[in-house]
């Protein structure tokens, strides 16, 4: 199979020649293997061949290694990378440890900017490989000098380094026009009719499809895309399935390209990701489950002999603390621990006719004040993209007694937003959360955001929990 111009490590040392071994740890990119998803395809009766592109066979464990070495020997070509040159990039994901593999076994330093909200291993992870790591607070504006995009501006002119950014380069979706979209069409014998997959920047969904339509103009391309990201028309607003989706369309965006656009919720995309790696054994994170439940809808439908493909860009490893903790998941009401639990009190109160409130960041604390007083409650969430509430993104959170004191010292408050005033989010609860740790939780704060599906359902009070304990004690 062509490599463009990355197999060159071999054929300079003839004591290599005849023997199965990789002149260095770059020949190893791609040529990942083709799996058929057989338990997923029992459990959903799915009629056609379903199969799995593992990237996770990459080193890098990742997609992100085939465009990361695309894109630093056309940075060598096009002399914008020296030998022993510095490369900065703004990434805390995959696609900074398959440019961390190539740095390192061509001798470059690389520096990748990233938030304070990103987890502690993945800034372990990078400079295990010998990367340098700047961290930059994620709570200021991107024109302060702090921020990240600042300081990746700054470093890269500093260091005169080379930025590979990957959103706009093109040799990103390069990439995986020279690689993966081949390895597929000779895998499948040239017999694949669909093929999904995820899209972050979009260099694989793209490469892949040029390739593949450039063979086979009937092949089906569906782009699997968080619900709320952009490309299945949402508002950009936050989700956590993560790796994919956005809030703008990057350089490699190309809908002519795309049969069809599937977009799956938090929930399904976790659910999935769980499942795969239980009954297949192939641990797989939040976007290749995202990528095989819109795979799972694809085939569900398709002919006997058609040969669906689902790409796996990177594993479950990276996700211990999430998708796979039970207890991360049951928090944001992806998951229930008990039969009964917040759901069930809910559903008590929800005979009694009440209804979830909240203001908007513009309302006025006059506003909030009124719709506290009307409805009888002591705090309401602020949030945005309302309505309906289940797109809702909380901001904050305002307080009856709070509200109370910031008018009394100033008056004129009352006409000011509530953004202005506003505390911060509720402490959350899942709803298939132990009514216990909801009185536990309730110590320390005045009420709780109850989460369905990652998404606020539901606002919890004191009040709430005694009505349903007193209810519980009558009910025997
Ligand atoms: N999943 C994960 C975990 C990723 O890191 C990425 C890369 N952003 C993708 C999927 C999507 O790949 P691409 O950027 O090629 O669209």
């Amino acid at each position: 199979m062509s490599r463009g111009a990355h197999a060159d490590d071999r054929v300079g040392d003839e004591r290599l020649w005849g023997t199965a071994i990789a002149g260095s740890v770059i020949e190893l990119f791609g040529h990942t293997p083709l799996v058929r998803l057989k338990r997923m395809s029992e459990i959903h009766a799915i009629p056609c061949v379903l199969a799995m592109k593992m990237e996770t066979t990459n080193p890098g464990g990742s997609a992100k290694d085939r465009p990361a070495l695309e894109m630093i020997i056309a940075a060598e070509r096009d002399g914008l990378l020296r030998p022993g040159g510095t490369i900065v990039e703004p990434t805390s994901g995959n696609t900074g440890v398959g440019l961390a593999i190539v740095a390192a076994q061509r001798g470059y330093t690389c520096v990748f900017v990233m938030t304070d909200k990103v987890a502690p291993e993945k800034v372990a992870l990078l400079k295990a490989y010998g990367a340098e790591v700047v961290v930059c607070p994620v709570a200021v504006a991107p024109e302060d000098p702090s921020s990240y995009y600042c300081v990746a501006e700054r470093l890269t002119l500093e260091r005169r380094a080379f930025r590979p950014n990957q959103y706009a380069n093109p040799n990103n979706p390069l990439a995986h026009y020279r690689t993966t979209g081949p390895e597929l069409w000779q895998q499948t014998a040239g017999r694949i009719t669909h093929f999904v997959a995820g899209a972050g920047t979009c260099g694989t969904i793209t490469g892949v499809a040029r390739y593949l339509k450039e063979q086979n103009p009937d092949i089906q391309i569906i782009v699997a895309d968080p619900e709320a990201s952009v490309f299945s028309g949402g508002s950009g607003r936050p989700y956590l399935v993560e790796g994919v989706g956005e809030d703008f369309f990057p350089a490699a965006w190309q809908p002519d390209l795309y049969d069809r656009i599937i977009a799956v919720s938090d929930e399904d995309s976790f659910l999935a990701a769980r499942r795969v790696s239980r009954e297949e054994g192939i641990l797989i994170g939040g976007s290749g489950g995202l990528a095989v439940a819109a795979a799972i809808e694809v085939a569900s439908t398709a002919e006997p002999t058609d040969i669906v493909v689902v790409l796996n860009p990177d594993s479950g490893r990276g996700y211990l603390s999430r998708v796979f903790d039970d207890h991360w998941m049951a928090n944001f009401g992806f998951l229930r621990e008990c039969d009964e639990c917040v759901a069930t009190l809910l559903a008590r109160r929800r005979a009694n006719g009440a209804d979830l409130l909240y203001v908007n960041p513009s309302n006025t604390v006059r506003e909030a004040i009124d719709l506290m007083r009307g409805h009888g409650v002591s705090q309401l969430p602020v949030c945005k993209n309302t309505p309906p509430f289940a797109n809702a993104e909380v901001s904050g959170a305002v307080d009856e007694l709070e509200l109370m004191n910031a008018v009394f010292r100033n008056p004129s408050v009352t006409e000011l937003p509530v953004s202005q005033v506003m505390g911060p989010p509720l402490p959350t609860i899942g709803i298939g959360q132990e009514v216990d740790l909801a009185v536990q939780m309730l110590v320390g704060a005045p009420a709780l955001m109850v989460l369905a599906g990652g998404r606020p359902l539901a606002v919890i009070t004191r009040t709430d929990v005694l009505s349903y304990l007193e209810g519980e004690s009558t009910h025997g």
